[in-house]
C-alpha cells in the first residue's frame, strides 16, 4: 500500500511540475489534505491541512456559484454513496477560484479517488491547472456570435431565441410581459446628410439609451438596421407600460443640424401584451409590428398597443426576421474601433466647433455610462474655467462652480498626470490628501482626466467623472477616451489660437480705424490699395477695391513722381516727406514703410498727416 502511495504521488509530482499544475491531495480518513509549493504561489495562501471537507469554497476561494460540483463529489465519497465499484472515480471539473491578485480565474480540477484493498474509497488526487486564457477566449467567441457588434445589444437570432424561451418559461407561471419593437423615425435622412458613420453612432447612441431604460433582467435586441426589440418582463400594470413607453418617446428624441437645416430623428413603439393577446413569439411579434405600423401611419414619434379593433395595416410587412444586416454591411466595426473615425466625421462635417465639441462629449459620455464630461481651459490670466460640459440624466451641472479655478490649485493635480497626460483615479476616496480634500463635498466618485498640451505647456484639461460610485476604467475604455481627447484637444487648440488671430486682426483693424491719420497698404509694382483706414474712406469716399492709390488718393492718371514709396529701395526701409495733392488742395507728412503683408508682394504702408493747419504751411 504504502509503495502504491509513494508510486501515485511522485508520478503526480511529476507530471504537475512538468504542466506547472497545482496539485493536493485529500486523505478521506483523517479528512487532511497536502498542496503542492506552487499552491501559494498562485493563491497566495497556505491552506489549512485540517477539516478539508468542511472548508472546500474558503480553502480553494472559489466563486459562489461554482461551488456545488465539488463539493458533492466530495459528499458522495464520503457518504459512500458513489457505488465504487472501480478503483478509480475520475471527474473534471471547472471553476472559478481566487488567485492571490484578488481576481477569479478559471481553472480546471482533475479529480481522480483512490480505493484501498477493500474496495474503500481512501484518498483523492488532484491537479488544477489554470485554464483562463481558453476559457475567456471561449467566452469571447461565444459573445461575439450573440452580440450585435456596432450597439452591444444581443443580435437578431440571439434576441430571438431568449425571447422563445423565456415565453416557453412564462407560460406556466402566468406572468404578463410585454413586447415592444422600436423603429427610428427619419434615421435615413441622417444617414443621407450625415454618412454612414454618423448614422451608425446614432444608433449606438440610440441603442445605449434604450438599454440603459430597462432592468438588466429584460431582454433587449437589435433586429435591425434602425429596429430594436424588447421583451418587457414580469409586468404587474399597464401604467407601468405606457410610463416606459413615454419616457421611451422622450429619451429617443433628437435632433441635428447641417447647413442651417435640423434632422430629427425619433423613436416609434408598437406593443403588444402576453399572454392576453398571445404567449407565442411569432404571433406576438406580428401584432406588435402591426400596433408599430399603426403608429408610423399616424405621425410617428408615439408608441400605440394591439388590440382587435386596431385596423388593418396598409402595408406588406417586410420586418421578418431574418439576418439582413451581415450580409450588406460584413466590415462593420464596432463603435470603439470607429470612434475615431466618427469623431473626426463630426469635427469636419460640423459648422459649429462649439456644438461639434458638445455632440462628442454627449456622445462619449453616454457610450461609456459617464456622469459627466467636461473641458477646462485656461484663459489668459493662467485660471481653469469649465468651458465645455456634458452631464447624463439626474446629473448636476458643475460648470459654474468650475470658473476661475487658481493655477496653484490646478497644478496639484497635473503633478500627478503620468507622461502621456493622463490621470486616472477609480475611487477619490483613496486619493492622496492634498487631493482628497478638493472631493470633500463633491459626488465625483471616479475620474479620467487627461491634459491639453501645447507645446508642451498644459492648456487645459479634458475630463470624464462618474459620480454614483467608484469605477475601475478597463484599459480599453483608457484608451478610447484619452485618444478622444487627444484629438479634441488638438481641434480645441487650434480654434482658440485661430479665434485669437481672429480678435487681434480685428482689434488692430479697428486701432487704425481711429487714428487721425490717413493709412493705406498699397503694392508696391501695382499700385492697387489693398487696405485703407476709415478714416481715409470718409475723406476720399468709398473705394473699389483694386483701385490704384494715384487715382484714389491724387485724383492722378500716373504715378505721383513725388511720392515717398518711390525713395524705399532694398537698404532704405523707410522714407518721408511734406508732399502736396494739388488736385486735393491737400498738405500732407507721408511716411512710407516697407511692410511684410504677404511673401508674393512686395507692400508699401503709407502713412499721411493732415498737415493743412500746421504753422508751416497754414
Ligand atoms: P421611418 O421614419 O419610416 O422609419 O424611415 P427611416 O428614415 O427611419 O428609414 P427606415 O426605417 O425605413 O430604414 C432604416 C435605414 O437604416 C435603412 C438603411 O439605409 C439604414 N441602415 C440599416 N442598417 C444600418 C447600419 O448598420 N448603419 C447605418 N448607418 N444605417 C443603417
Ligand atoms: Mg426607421
Amino acid at each position: 500500500m504504502k509503495k502504491l502511495r509513494q508510486f501515485d504521488m511522485e508520478s503526480y509530482r511529476i507530471l504537475a511540475e512538468l504542466s506547472k499544475a497545482i496539485m493536493f491531495e485529500w486523505d478521506i480518513a483523517t479528512d487532511r489534505f497536502y498542496v503542492s509549493s506552487n499552491w501559494k504561489l498562485k493563491f497566495g495562501t497556505e491552506p489549512s491541512s485540517e477539516k478539508f471537507s468542511h472548508h472546500i469554497p474558503q480553502i480553494f476561494g472559489m466563486h459562489p456559484e461554482d461551488t456545488d460540483e465539488l463539493t458533492s463529489y466530495i459528499e458522495n465519497i464520503q457518504n459512500n454513496n458513489a457505488i465504487i465499484e472501480h478503483t478509480k472515480y475520475y471527474k473534471k471539473i471547472e471553476v472559478r477560484l481566487l488567485t492571490k491578485k484578488h481576481a477569479y480565474s478559471w481553472f480546471q480540477l482533475r479529480l481522480l479517488l483512490r480505493c484501498n484493498a477493500k474496495g474503500l474509497p481512501e484518498r483523492v488526487f488532484c491537479m488544477i491547472t489554470d485554464i483562463n486564457l481558453q476559457k475567456k477566449e471561449y467566452e469571447k467567441l461565444l459573445y461575439r456570435a450573440q452580440i450585435d457588434v456596432l450597439t452591444g445589444l444581443y443580435n437578431k437570432a440571439t434576441v430571438q431565441a431568449m425571447i422563445i424561451d423565456y415565453l416557453r418559461k412564462s407560460r406556466l407561471q402566468n406572468k404578463n410581459q410585454a413586447l415592444f419593437i422600436i423603429d427610428i423615425d427619419g434615421f435615413k435622412e441622417v444617414n443621407d446628410h450625415f454618412g454612414h458613420l454618423f448614422g451608425d453612432a446614432v444608433i449606438s447612441d440610440l441603442a445605449h439609451c434604450i438599454q440603459n431604460s430597462f432592468r438588466k433582467s429584460d431582454i433587449v435586441g437589435r433586429i435591425g438596421g434602425d429596429e430594436f426589440i424588447v421583451l418587457f418582463k414580469n409586468i404587474t400594470t399597464e401604467e407601468l407600460i405606457v410610463k416606459k413607453a413615454q419616457e421611451l418617446i422622450k429619451l429617443l428624441q433628437r435632433t441635428y443640424n447641417s447647413n442651417g437645416t435640423n434632422y430629427k430623428v425619433s423613436a416609434s413603439i408598437g406593443i403588444v401584451i402576453s399572454p392576453l393577446y398571445g404567449t407565442h413569439f411569432d404571433d406576438l411579434f406580428q401584432k406588435a409590428d402591426h400596433a408599430l405600423y399603426y403608429v408610423k401611419e399616424h405621425g410617428k414619434n408615439n408608441f400605440h398597443f394591439f388590440h382587435e379593433n386596431l385596423p388593418d395595416p396598409q402595408y406588406i410587412s417586410t420586418r421578418t426576421l431574418e439576418i439582413t444586416n451581415a450580409k450588406n454591411r460584413p466590415n462593420q466595426k464596432a463603435f470603439h474601433e470607429n470612434v475615431i473615425e466618427y469623431i473626426f466625421k463630426i469635427l469636419y462635417r460640423s459648422q459649429d466647433a462649439n456644438v461639434a465639441i458638445n455632440l462628442i462629449l454627449e456622445m462619449i459620455g453616454r457610450k461609456y455610462n459617464i456622469s459627466r464630461t467636461f473641458i477646462l481651459e485656461k484663459n489668459a490670466r493662467e485660471e481653469y474655467c469649465n468651458t465645455f460640459e456634458w452631464c447624463n440624466e439626474g446629473i448636476v451641472s458643475l460648470q459654474s462652480e468650475l470658473q476661475n479655478i487658481d493655477k496653484a490649485m490646478a497644478e496639484k493635480f497635473f503633478a500627478h498626470f503620468d507622461e502621456n497626460g493622463i490621470f486616472s483615479c477609480d475611487n477619490t476616496n483613496l486619493l492622496p490628501a492634498e487631493l482628497k480634500i478638493y472631493f470633500k463635498k463633491s459626488p465625483v466618485k471616479a475620474l479620467l482626466e487627461c491634459a491639453m498640451l501645447n507645446d508642451g505647456i498644459t492648456a487645459g484639461v479634458i475630463g470624464f467623472e462618474c459620480h454614483h460610485h467608484p469605477r475601475l476604467w478597463k484599459n480599453e475604455e483608457i484608451e478610447v477616451l484619452s485618444f478622444t481627447a487627444e484629438i479634441l484637444s488638438v481641434f480645441l487648440l487650434k480654434k482658440r489660437a485661430f479665434d485669437k488671430m481672429k480678435r487681434s486682426h480685428m482689434q488692430a483693424l479697428e486701432i487704425l480705424d481711429y487714428i487721425d491719420s490717413f493709412i493705406f497698404v498699397i503694392d508696391k509694382n501695382t499700385h492697387e490699395i489693398l487696405f485703407a483706414n476709415k478714416k481715409s474712406l470718409d475723406v476720399f469716399g468709398t473705394y473699389q477695391l483694386g483701385k490704384s492709390c494715384y487715382d484714389f488718393i491724387s485724383c492722378e492718371k500716373k504715378p505721383c513722381d513725388y511720392c515717398p514709396m518711390l525713395l524705399l529701395t532694398e537698404s532704405i526701409e523707410q522714407a518721408q516727406k511734406d508732399i502736396y495733392f494739388p488736385k486735393r488742395d491737400l498738405w500732407v507728412h507721408a511716411v512710407a514703410s516697407q511692410i511684410h503683408w504677404d511673401n508674393t508682394r512686395e507692400v508699401c504702408l503709407l502713412h499721411c498727416h493732415d498737415i493743412r493747419k500746421s504753422d508751416i504751411h497754414s
